[in-house]
C-alpha cells in the first residue's frame, strides 16, 4: 500500500471546511459549510494513518472503504477515489453532509482516540462526490439488460431510493410509490436546506428517472391503491415507508392553537423554500416570524426546528430538554451550530402542560428536573424537582419528541403482516424479508426512527435479497 503523503496528523491539525459566520447563515436556508479547496481536501485526507484494521470503516454502516479513498484523495487521484467511494454508498455526497460522523466513522477514528482530532472523513466524502458531479464522472445508470420482473417500492425516502438504484442497475422494472408530491422522503421534506440543499437530492432522483425508474407520486398506498393490489401487480414489494406517528404531549391546553408538530413545521418550511404556496405558512400557523418560539425535545429534529425558527425571524428561540447537554440524543455539532445562531438551551426542563388565552398558547408550564440514577440503557433518568415550576412564555410551541411507526397492518388491512411490539415491520436482518412471500421492508419502518445511512444500507441489502428472490436467471423483457 502506498502510504507516502499520509500520516501527517502529527504536523497537520484537523480542519473542517470553512463555516459561514452565524449572522450570514441566519439570512438563508443554504448549507453552512463551504466546500474544501482541492489542496485542503488533499491535506486533510493525508492525516489518515492507513490503519490495518480501520475502525472508521467498521463503524460506517456501509463499511465504506475509507482508508483507500482518503489515500487516493491525498494523492490527487480523485476520480479513482470517487469510483471506490460509490461502490459501497448510493449517495456519498448526502452521507458526507448529514451523517452524525461523531457517532460513526469519525468518532471511531484512531487519531481521534489518540487526541489529535479525527480525520474529517465526512467532509472528504462530500468533496469527492461533489467534485465527481462537477467533472461529469457520475455516469447515468445503465441497466444490465432489461428484465421482465417488476418490483414495487412503497416510499421514496433514502431506503426506497437506494433499493431502486440497485434493482434498476440489475435491469429490473422498478416503480416507486409515494404519498408526497416530491420524492426523497425526509431528505426532501424533513431535513432543512442548511444541512442538505435540495438540488443535491433532486439530481439523484432525476438520475433514477433517467434510468427508467417510474415514480408514482401523490399515491398513498392503503388509500389510493390497496397493498394487496400492489402485491398483485409486482413480482416483489419493498415497504420503505419510514415512521411518521408523532409522539404527543398531554396536560392543560394541549390542544391550543400555536402548538404544532415538528414535521408539519419543517415540511411547511421546506415547501416554502421550494417556492410552493403553503397556506399554513403564509397565515402564520407554521411560521416563526416575529414569535417567541419554544421547541420541545433534544434530538436532531429539535435542532432542525430551532435553527429553522431562527432563519424565519423568530424574536427568541428556546429549546427545552429534560436531560442535560451531555445526555441529549442530538448531535453535539448541530447543537453548537444552533448555539452560535442564537438558540438558547434550557436543560433539565420538561413540559407539564401549557397556558393559553382564548384557545391560543401563551406559554409552557415547565418543570425543573435533575438527573438521577442511570436507567436500563445506562442514561441517567431525569427526576422532578418539586416546587420549581415556572412558565416559559411562547407564541409558537414545536413538539419534537420523536416518531413512531404507523399501524401498517391496520392502515393497509393486511392482518398477515407481522410487526414487532413497537409497531415496526418484522423483517429478517440483512435481507429485509418479511413473513409475507415476496414482501421485503427497509429503513425506519424496520429499525424505528434511525439514520439516512442505515436506510441506504437496508435499501441496498433488501434489493440484493429481492434479486435473489426473483431468481438469478434474468427473464429478458420482450422488445
Ligand atoms: P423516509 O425518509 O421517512 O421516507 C419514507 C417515504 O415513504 C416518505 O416519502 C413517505 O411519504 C412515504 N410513505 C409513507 N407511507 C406511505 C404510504 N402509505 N404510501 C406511499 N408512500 C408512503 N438522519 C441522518 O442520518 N442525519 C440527519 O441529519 C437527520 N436529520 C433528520 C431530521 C429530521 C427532521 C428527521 C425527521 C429525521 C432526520 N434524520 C436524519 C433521520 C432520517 O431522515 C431517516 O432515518 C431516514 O430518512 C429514513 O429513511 P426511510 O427511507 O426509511 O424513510
Ligand atoms: Fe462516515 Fe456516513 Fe460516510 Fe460512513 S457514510 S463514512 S458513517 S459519513
Ligand atoms: Fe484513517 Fe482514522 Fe480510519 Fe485509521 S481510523 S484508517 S486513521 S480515518
Amino acid at each position: 500500500m502506498a502510504t507516502e503523503k499520509m500520516l501527517t496528523f502529527v504536523s497537520v491539525p484537523r480542519s473542517m471546511p470553512e463555516k459561514r459566520g452565524a449572522e450570514d447563515r441566519k439570512q438563508d436556508f443554504d448549507e453552512i459549510y463551504r466546500e474544501f479547496a482541492d489542496a485542503k481536501a488533499a491535506e486533510q485526507a493525508s492525516r489518515c494513518s492507513q490503519c490495518g484494521v480501520p475502525y472508521c470503516q467498521a463503524h460506517c454502516p456501509l463499511s465504506n472503504n475509507i482508508p483507500d479513498w482518503l489515500r487516493l484523495t491525498a494523492q490527487g487521484r480523485l476520480q479513482e477515489a470517487y469510483e471506490i467511494s460509490q461502490q459501497t454508498n448510493t449517495f456519498p455526497e448526502i452521507c458526507g453532509r448529514i451523517c452524525p460522523q461523531d457517532r460513526l466513522c469519525e468518532g471511531n477514528c484512531v487519531i481521534e482516540q489518540s487526541g489529535h482530532g479525527t480525520v474529517t472523513i465526512g467532509s472528504v466524502e462530500k468533496y469527492i462526490t461533489d467534485t465527481a458531479w462537477e467533472k461529469g464522472w457520475v455516469k447515468p445508470i445503465v441497466p444490465q439488460g432489461d428484465r421482465a420482473e417488476s418490483v414495487g417500492i412503497i416510499g421514496a425516502g433514502p431506503a426506497g431510493l437506494a433499493a431502486a438504484d440497485v434493482l434498476r442497475r440489475a435491469g429490473v422494472q422498478v416503480t416507486v410509490y409515494d404519498r408526497y408530491d416530491r420524492a426523497g422522503g425526509l431528505l426532501t421534506y424533513g431535513i432543512p436546506g442548511f444541512k442538505l440543499e435540495k438540488h443535491i437530492v433532486m439530481r439523484r432522483i432525476e438520475q433514477l428517472e433517467a434510468a427508467g425508474v417510474q415514480f408514482v407520486m401523490n399515491c398513498n398506498i392503503g388509500e389510493d391503491v390497496s397493498f394487496d393490489a400492489l402485491r398483485g401487480k409486482h413480482d416483489a414489494v419493498l415497504i420503505a415507508t419510514g415512521v411518521y406517528k408523532t409522539r404527543d404531549l398531554g396536560g392543560d391546553n394541549a390542544d391550543a392553537a400555536g402548538l404544532v408538530r415538528a414535521l408539519d413545521y419543517l415540511t411547511a418550511s421546506n415547501r416554502k423554500n421550494f417556492g410552493d404556496d403553503v397556506a399554513e405558512y403564509d397565515n402564520g400557523t407554521l411560521n416563526a416570524a416575529g414569535k417567541r418560539v419554544v421547541v420541545i425535545g433534544g434530538g436532531d429534529t429539535a435542532m432542525d426546528c430551532v435553527r429553522t425558527a431562527i432563519r424565519q425571524g423568530a424574536i427568541s428561540v428556546k429549546c427545552l430538554y429534560r436531560r442535560d447537554k451531555a445526555n441529549m440524543p442530538g448531535s453535539q455539532r448541530e447543537t453548537k451550530n444552533a448555539e452560535e445562531e442564537g438558540v438558547e438551551f434550557v436543560w433539565l426542563a420538561a413540559p407539564a402542560g401549557f397556558t393559553a388565552a382564548d384557545g391560543v398558547v401563551t406559554g409552557v408550564n415547565v418543570q425543573r428536573m435533575r438527573l438521577g440514577a442511570p436507567d436500563a440503557s445506562g442514561r441517567r433518568s431525569p427526576e422532578l424537582i418539586e416546587g420549581a415550576d415556572y412558565i416559559e412564555e411562547a407564541d409558537l410551541v414545536v413538539k419534537a419528541l420523536g416518531f413512531e411507526p404507523e399501524d401498517l397492518p391496520k392502515l393497509w388491512g393486511v392482518d398477515g403482516l407481522e410487526v414487532t411490539r413497537w409497531g415496526t415491520v418484522r423483517a429478517q436482518f440483512g435481507t429485509g424479508q418479511t413473513n409475507l412471500d415476496g414482501v421485503f421492508a427497509a429503513g425506519d419502518i424496520v429499525r424505528g426512527a434511525s439514520l439516512v445511512v442505515w436506510g441506504i444500507r437496508d435499501g441496498r441489502d433488501s434489493a440484493t435479497a429481492i434479486l435473489d428472490y426473483l431468481g438469478q436467471s434474468a427473464t429478458v423483457a420482450a422488445e
